[in-house]
């Protein structure tokens, strides 16, 4: 019986040094708020529209436009 009251009290202390050991858990690795991909605006030709550079449609005079449609209405 003394046996086991030593062994429950070690492995109490063992119970106890493991839990101080524990290493504090790294806070949550947080994604990093994504920065919305920023974009080259460019506005129509015809009516002013802001668009992405990369949707614009692009004039033969290098004009830009927010729409095949107000390009061939701006070059005829
Ligand atoms: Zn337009």
């Amino acid at each position: 019986m003394k046996y086991m009251l030593v062994l429950a009290i070690v492995f109490i202390g063992l119970w106890l040094w493991r839990g101080n050991r524990r290493v504090p858990a790294p806070p949550a690795a947080k994604a990093a708020p994504q920065q919305p991909q920023l974009q080259d605006m460019v506005g129509c030709a015809v009516c002013e529209l802001h668009v992405p550079r990369a949707d614009a449609s692009v004039g033969r005079t290098g004009d830009l436009y927010c729409s095949p449609d107000h390009r061939r209405r701006a070059e005829g």
